[in-house]
């Protein structure tokens, strides 16, 4: 047998005890170390600078976003755990795939949580992805998902993902010295953002507008911070704005960027704030007020951004 028929066997042996750790738990019948409670929801709301009065006051209810925070063990761990979860992540280990990053949680929202709600939590290993090359390494998502409940009623699920991976080798030749087209970084693309998006690829700024209550919103996102109210439309920027905060990014230096440059909150006319470029003056000459005007730069073939132009005479 030669040694790449052995690698290969190997792996599909891997791989195999890998996937028959698909859909077993790795937690039964888990309890809440503490109920739903209003001095937790406070310390939250506080931490996220979030002052929707929903989560304050004698009809509270608690973030939904709050979800996994009640079933979290804290350094002593929860109860419920089993064996499985650690058995296949010392797998992944044997398999030289030592490092782990997360790589995000999805939450689904059933019913609210309300101050006095005692949870209880179940847990399974969802899937095992096959074996992914990143950019960090090669290796496996792992993800779990979690069944959060009052009593019998499912309050929620929430999935979390991590990659379990063997580093990549450092580069050879640092990137810096490497000939070609220094791109600029694309933006992440998702569900919640993917018409503003579209917008721009028509050179359209579009700005999120609740159907509830009419608050504008910005950077998009699935549901109203002012009402709660999950519908929306949109209306397209004037064009209009001021810069309302920058930064001058001095180091480190990055490819596709030329340091230093400045890098500006700009208040939309509509009353919204999105990061942008300030472009049309140089760096040093960007200030907190200076009006600026949308326009639409394109950096390559498949990226097009927003930025904000300043008129000469507006710094002279
Ligand atoms: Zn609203």
């Amino acid at each position: 047998m030669s040694d790449n028929q052995e690698y290969l066997e190997n792996l599909g042996h891997l791989e195999k005890r890998l996937k028959s750790y698909e859909g077993r738990p790795s937690a039964v019948a888990g309890v809440a170390k503490d109920p739903v409670n209003l001095p937790m929801i406070r310390h939250w709301c506080e931490a996220m600078g979030d002052t929707n009065p929903a989560y304050n006051g004698p009809d509270s209810v608690a973030p939904p976003t709050m979800l996994q925070t009640w079933t979290m063990g804290g350094l002593s761990g929860h109860t419920g755990r089993t064996q499985a979860y650690d058995e296949l992540l010392a797998l992944l280990d044997e398999a030289g795939c030592t490092a782990v990053v997360a790589t995000d949680c999805e939450q689904e929202y059933v019913r609210p949580l309300r101050p006095g709600d005692e949870i209880t939590f179940d847990a399974v290993i969802e899937s095992v992805s096959e074996r992914k090359t990143t950019k960090l390494g090669t290796g496996y998502f792992v993800t779990t998902r979690m069944d959060v409940r009052v009593g019998t009623d499912l309050a929620g699920t929430h999935r979390f993902r991590i990659l379990k991976y063997a580093p990549a080798r450092p580069r050879e030749k640092p990137q810096a010295a490497r000939p070609g087209p220094r791109l600029r970084p694309r933006p992440v693309v998702n569900r919640d953002n993917a018409g503003f998006w579209e917008g721009v690829r028509q050179h359209r700024l579009l700005i999120q507008r609740c159907t509830g209550c009419g608050t504008l919103r910005h950077p998009w996102l699935p549901g109203c911070a002012t009402c709660g109210g999950p519908d929306w439309d949109t209306v397209e920027a004037s064009g209009a704005g001021t810069v309302y905060s920058y930064v001058v990014l001095h180091h480190p230096p990055f490819p596709a960027f030329d340091p230093p440059h400045a890098v500006a909150l700009i208040e939309l006319a509509e009353g919204v704030r999105m990061i942008s470029n300030v472009v049309g003056v140089p760096y040093d000459k960007v200030r907190i007020g200076l009006p600026v005007r949308l326009e639409f730069r394109t950096y390559d073939d498949e990226l097009v951004l927003p930025v904000f132009r300043a008129g000469q005479e507006e710094v002279a």
